[in-house]
């Protein structure tokens, strides 16, 4: 079934009794060539490129819960191309274009919405790096501009910019920034997969990974073993249980990061704006809620719920940022498992052991990358080839210390990134 307006308005006058289940409910097979474990965007979106860019189409994504019910359908949406370093320049300005086309890709409303990200700053140091950063964006093509505070107040008017704690000095503004609905973005991915012949296999948990020689042959799962030429790994905060079944230590630590919505207001902000020195970020959501978020809970864990004093600390960022916050009312809150890599950046590689591919490292900015990191990871296990603009993703860089790419200069200190 293909959406479109007509198709709607067929639908909303006969009864909406016309629409069909998004995917199928397929019982696993015994083999496949290419097994995905984790139907989060990722590997959701690696299924669909493998099927529509290469053709292949004997694939199974192995899911153990609920498609989008990991980071996927967690995060706080945020999308952007403002990177600096090579490697990660290229491969975010390169996703951010998959999402320009995406919902007609996909023939779905993932809800794109490109109203602009702000990076305020607080400092003339801060100012600095924001120019530089925006010259590193221009020259990879992407859209930058720093804004000084007479052209912010016009746009942010309900900001605080004269506090004692962190005055805003300006901000770097990148319009084609914005946000997508994150579940949306699963739910497209899947049906476009699902179409080309996808098994999307839910409530299926691998268990183990079989190599044999130093060559993947399968997975164990709690519905029976499958066998597979080649196996990506795709499963965020739990990369690294996955990768150890494969006898595999991956440069990964797993952290929670938690996220707020306030109850639905009447439109009040019409971008993205992060705070800086409070390390704060928010948007509206298009239902009328406000998004926000901060940093890290600061200690490893594999609980997808946060600690208090984080929150604390980001309801205390909203209110010093936007004092009028204070009167809207926190509806929820709700961790995701991040996968911290050493460098704040991700890795799309093959492994030692022929045929098990990697896709990891995405901190808290995974959901921007889910159609790029889907494509190029797609060209990887496809050709054996890294895609051109992932090169540099290498898993061996935290061995050999050649090529690491600390965006933020923050040291190894996985949980500062
Ligand atoms: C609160 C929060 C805010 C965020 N905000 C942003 C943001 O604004 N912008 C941004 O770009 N990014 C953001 N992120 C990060 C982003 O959500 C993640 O980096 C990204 O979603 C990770 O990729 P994924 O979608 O494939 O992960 P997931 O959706 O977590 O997919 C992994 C899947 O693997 C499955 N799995 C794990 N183990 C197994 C197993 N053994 N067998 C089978 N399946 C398994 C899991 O159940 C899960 O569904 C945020 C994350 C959080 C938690």
């Amino acid at each position: 079934m293909r959406f479109s307006g007509l198709r709607v308005l067929k639908e909303g006058l006969t009864g909406n009794k016309g629409w069909t289940p998004h995917w199928r409910n397929p019982e696993p097979k015994a083999e496949y060539d290419v097994i995905i474990i984790g139907g989060g965007g990722h590997g959701l979106a690696t299924a669909h490129y493998l099927a529509s860019v290469h053709g292949i189409t004997n694939v199974a994504v192995l899911e153990k819960g609920y498609l989008g019910g990991g980071n996927v359908g967690r995060n706080t949406t945020i999308v952007r191309a403002n990177y600096g370093l090579p490697g990660n320049s290229e491969f975010y300005s390169h996703s951010l274009k998959l999402w320009e086309g995406l919902e007609e890709d996909l023939n779905y409303n993932v809800m794109h919405s490109q109203r602009g990200i702000i990076n305020l700053f607080n400092s003339d140091g801060s100012r600095d790096a924001a120019a530089r950063r925006g010259n590193q964006m221009a020259s990879q093509g992407d859209d930058a501009q720093l804004l000084d505070t007479a052209a912010l107040r016009k746009m942010l008017p309900y900001l605080d910019f004269d506090q004692t704690r962190f005055p805003i000095y300006g901000g770097l503004y990148h319009p084609r920034g914005g946000t997508a609905r994150h579940d949306a973005v699963a739910w497209g991915f899947a049906r476009a997969a699902d179409q080309r012949g996808v098994d999307l296999i839910q409530q299926c948990e691998v268990t183990g990974i079989d190599v044999v020689d130093g060559v993947v042959k399968g997975v164990q799962t709690t519905r029976g073993p499958i066998r597979a030429k080649k196996i990506g790994i795709t499963a965020a905060g739990r990369s690294s249980e996955v990768a150890a079944m494969a006898g595999m230590r991956l440069p990964i630590e797993s952290h929670v990061l938690q996220a707020f919505v306030t109850e639905g207001l009447k439109p009040m902000i019409d971008t993205v704006i992060t705070y800086e020195a409070g390390h704060f970020y928010i948007s509206q959501s298009d239902k009328g809620g406000l998004v926000f978020g901060g940093s890290l809970d600061l200690y490893s864990s594999y609980a997808s719920r946060g600690n208090l004093p984080m929150a604390e600390h980001v309801i205390e960022s909203a209110c010093t940022l936007m004092p009028a916050i204070t009167k809207a009312k926190v509806l929820r809150s709700w961790g995701g498992i991040m996968d911290m890599s050493a460098d704040g950046s991700p890795i799309i590689d093959k492994t030692h052991i022929d045929g098990l591919y990697v896709n990891c490292g995405w901190c808290y900015g995974g959901f921007k990358a889910t159609p790029g990191s889907g494509h190029v990871f797609a060209h990887l296990m496809a050709t054996g080839n890294p895609h051109r603009v992932a090169t540099k993703h290498r898993l061996d860089r935290f061995r050999t210390g050649v090529g690491i790419m600390d965006e933020e200069a923050s040291g190894s200190q996985h949980n500062l990134h």
